[in-house]
């Protein structure tokens, strides 16, 4: 007997926590924890349970495994408190989503960088990196985490920090889904009372011209301006998000952008931050079953430009997104963060919903010229993916860890660093 709430197929709610965002699920029993005490039990639960488990925070990943078929998940998404607690500290549950947040922060001018969705969840973001529009300015999500709660394999608590469990607080940044169940985080937010928001739309004669450009003008831009660029069949557009109130810094600041070529459009205003996620708040059916490719780079030079272009002209990839990453983020030495990647100026991923090998042949070339990779943007899981997300110090010592404390292999379900090639 358990006193976690469990939900089963058959009941009427079940139908509202089976499936994720990216993908449809049937588990046997979703263990839906009410409050953190609960875990180490719903852990338990899941343990002595047949068949697989997967830990969902927002249900929100862009890889499909915070669901599955005929095992159990747990739950956190009603662990979704946003506390503030003084002096810029933010105490946030794993189940609330990035827009919550940012609308909850606004009236007290601050914020956390997170991504680029409003309804990606604290527990998957926190746990990885979190690489958003306020990037090149504050960091990563990671950079301001100060302490989080975390339920290991033995189903004990650990508070972690930079004096408690510094070498667990370490794996948490980039790798924590190997090591347990994030309970809590707390932040240090950032002072932005204002930002100015750009979304500019581009008919591009020449893509791998815009591409160049594009990754030139970035990488000499102020530290203010992070910007993400869009690419479809039919379209380009891209937001920048000038991270100062100032209109007229953020204009100097955006000429270069408006000068690139093939801008055909664009709507810029000074805002709160917390208008900058996309959030629809739409329940979870499995509607997004793209594939995704991603990995990191330094410069996009003519070849990554021209390999870009050619991967989309081809029709292997229905989409490419291209974040920045660079500026505030690099200030962190490379072991600083099990997320490790401290060098490179941006994030590339491809999008399908094609065929498999057609998509591998496509983003092949582009892979190629890839400086390792954010494991977040990933749907491939293989031993070879694990190794470009993790640098091979970075490997060796996530391993050692998990000799300690997860040396029975627990959690394993999202990039499984165990895995040899
Ligand atoms: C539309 C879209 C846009 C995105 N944009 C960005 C972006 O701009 N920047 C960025 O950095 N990321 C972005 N992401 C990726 C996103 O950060 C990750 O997919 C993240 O894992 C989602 O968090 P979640 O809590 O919703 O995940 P869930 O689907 O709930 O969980 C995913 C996995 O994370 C692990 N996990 C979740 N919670 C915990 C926890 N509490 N403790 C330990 N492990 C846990 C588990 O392995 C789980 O299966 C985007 C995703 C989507 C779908």
């Amino acid at each position: 007997m358990t006193a976690v709430d469990i939900i089963r197929p058959g009941e009427p709610r079940y139908r509202q926590v089976q499936h994720v965002y990216s993908a449809r699920g049937a588990p046997a029993a979703v263990a839906r924890v009410r409050t953190p005490a609960e875990v180490p039990e719903a852990l338990a639960f899941a343990l002595d349970a047949p068949g697989p488990f997967a830990v969902r925070s927002g249900g929100h990943g862009i890889s499909s495994i915070a669901t599955n078929h005929g095992g159990t998940v747990i739950d956190l998404g009603q662990l979704n408190s946003v506390e503030y607690l003084g002096r810029r500290r933010v105490r946030l549950g794993p189940g609330a989503r990035w827009g919550h947040v940012a609308r909850q922060l606004a009236p007290l001018e601050l914020a956390i960088s997170s991504g680029d969705s409003g309804d990606v969840g604290v527990g998957g973001l926190s746990t990885t990196g979190g690489i958003g529009l306020l990037g090149r300015r504050h960091g990563l999500t990671i950079d301001h985490l100060v302490s989080a709660e975390i339920v290991t394999a033995d189903g004990r608590y650990h508070r972690v920090s930079e004096t408690e469990n510094p070498e667990l607080f370490w794996a948490v940044r980039g790798a924590g889904a190997n090591f347990g169940i994030v309970t809590s985080f707390e932040f240090e937010a950032a002072a932005v009372p204002a930002v100015v928001h750009t979304n500019l739309a581009f008919a591009p004669g020449h893509l791998p011209d815009l591409l160049q450009r594009w990754g030139q003008v970035l990488e000499d831009a102020v530290r203010e301006i992070t910007a993400f660029l869009y690419l479809g069949q039919s379209f380009a557009q891209a937001t920048v998000v000038f991270a100062g109130d100032s209109i007229e810094a953020a204009s100097r600041a955006l000429e270069p952008f408006t000068g690139l070529p093939g801008v055909a459009g664009g709507t810029s205003q000074r805002t709160s931050y917390a208008t900058v996620p996309m959030t629809t708040g739409a329940p979870h059916t499995g509607q997004q079953t793209a594939r995704t490719r991603t990995g990191l780079v330094t410069h996009i030079d003519t070849d990554m430009a021209v390999r870009v272009a050619e991967m989309l002209a081809s029709g292997g990839t229905d989409m490419v997104h291209i974040r920045s990453v660079g500026g505030a983020i690099n200030d962190r030495a490379p072991a600083a963060t099990a997320y490790a990647h401290r060098h490179q100026n941006f994030s590339i991923t491809a999008v399908s919903t094609g065929p498999r090998e057609v998509f591998d042949a496509a983003w092949e070339p582009v892979h190629a010229l890839m400086d390792g990779m954010y494991l977040s943007f990933e749907t491939q899981h293989t031993p070879e993916s694990v190794h470009e997300a993790f640098p091979a110090p970075t490997l060796q010592r996530l391993r050692k860890l998990k000799d300690r404390w997860d040396p029975h292999h627990v959690f394993t379900q999202n990039f499984d660093i165990a895995q040899r090639p």
